[in-house]
């Protein structure tokens, strides 16, 4: 198993911004990962699972415990209507996969640079659409490290939420997918790419959406009326091209976004007296 001291997390977010865990490990399979988990709280450390790290803002002064990734825990089965996946399958290889098995259903996942752990957690998806709606069961280790089956109702899944957050790791899931032609797939899924790369701004390192849409609104239809769209602390800018995307033109700090996100914040209570909740997650 590889065992790092002191990696730099930046290296491992969408955001490139993070500074060092004090432990990062990649279990290979699940009885490392709880191994790790295990030793971790004997010694009374704090534990962060990390997927592809493209929903987190890292502090600059890292994380004082263990980072755990998930990007080993990746293997995937196709299964009688639909399939089996591990944590760490990461949603591009895994629109590869369906693909390939003509296994439809998930097309609207295309362009999230998420695991499936990641996507579980947060419950991912696109407006309309949620990655929840498609599970059957989702495995975990409990409280007591041991693995347990819930099922899709057990999960909690709620807007960019669910309860699996409660859990030491999310293991693995299954899908629950409908036969279709692989070429309407694979158009479905360049279809939702292409529209990512005309609204949002792409191959520039973000974590996606900064703030959750509130209730019959967008945040980005808010952010750019309250006229932040360009501002910018040091190199970390509020995007031209979608005002919920915080970019990283260069070397931002977490320290700016963070700062930037308080100003935005504070220019749309005053403007329009709603309060955005972060759906990025610091640590
Ligand atoms: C360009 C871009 C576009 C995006 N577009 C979208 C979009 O359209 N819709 C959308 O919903 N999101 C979007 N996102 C956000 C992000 O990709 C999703 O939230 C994704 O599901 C996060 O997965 P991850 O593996 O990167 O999770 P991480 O960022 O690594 O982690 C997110 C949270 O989940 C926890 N976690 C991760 N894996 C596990 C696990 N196995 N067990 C327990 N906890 C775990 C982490 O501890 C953390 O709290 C976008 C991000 C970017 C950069």
């Amino acid at each position: 198993m590889n065992i790092l001291r002191g990696e730099p997390l930046a290296r491992h977010t969408t955001f490139r911004i993070g500074g060092p865990a004090e432990i990062f490990a990649e279990p290979a399979d699940l009885s490392e990962a709880r191994e790790l988990l295990r030793s971790a709280r004997g010694a009374g450390q704090p534990v962060l699972i990390l997927g592809a790290g493209s929903n987190l803002l890292v502090r600059d002064e890292g994380f004082p415990g263990l980072v755990l990734s998930t990007r080993r825990l990746d293997w995937l089965a196709a299964g009688e209507g639909g399939l089996s996946a591990g944590c760490g399958v990461r949603i591009p290889v895994l629109m590869g996969y369906v693909v390939k098995y003509g296994l439809g259903g998930l097309e609207f996942l295309a362009g999230i640079p998420g695991t499936l752990g990641g996507a579980l957690v947060m419950n991912a998806g696109v407006v309309g659409r949620e990655i929840g709606s498609a599970v059957r069961t989702v495995n975990v280790l409990d409280e007591s490290l041991a693995e347990r089956e819930l099922a899709a109702g057990a999960a909690g899944f709620g807007y960019r939420s669910s309860s699996l957050a409660g859990y030491p790791l999310v293991a693995g899931v299954r899908l629950a997918l409908t036969p279709r032609p692989p070429a309407a797939i694979r158009a479905d899924i360049a279809g939702q790419v292409h529209r990512r790369r005309l609204t949002q701004p792409y191959g520039i390192p973000s974590a996606g959406s900064v703030f959750k849409n509130p209730p019959g609104d967008y945040a980005g239809r808010l952010i750019e009326a309250a006229g932040c769209k360009g501002w910018r602390e040091g190199d970390a800018l509020v995007s031209d091209r979608h005002a919920n995307f915080i970019v990283n033109t260069g070397a931002a700090s977490a320290r700016q976004v963070l700062g930037l996100i308080e100003r935005v914040r504070a220019a749309v209570r005053s403007r329009f007296g709603i309060e955005l909740e972060l759906e990025i997650k610091t640590v």
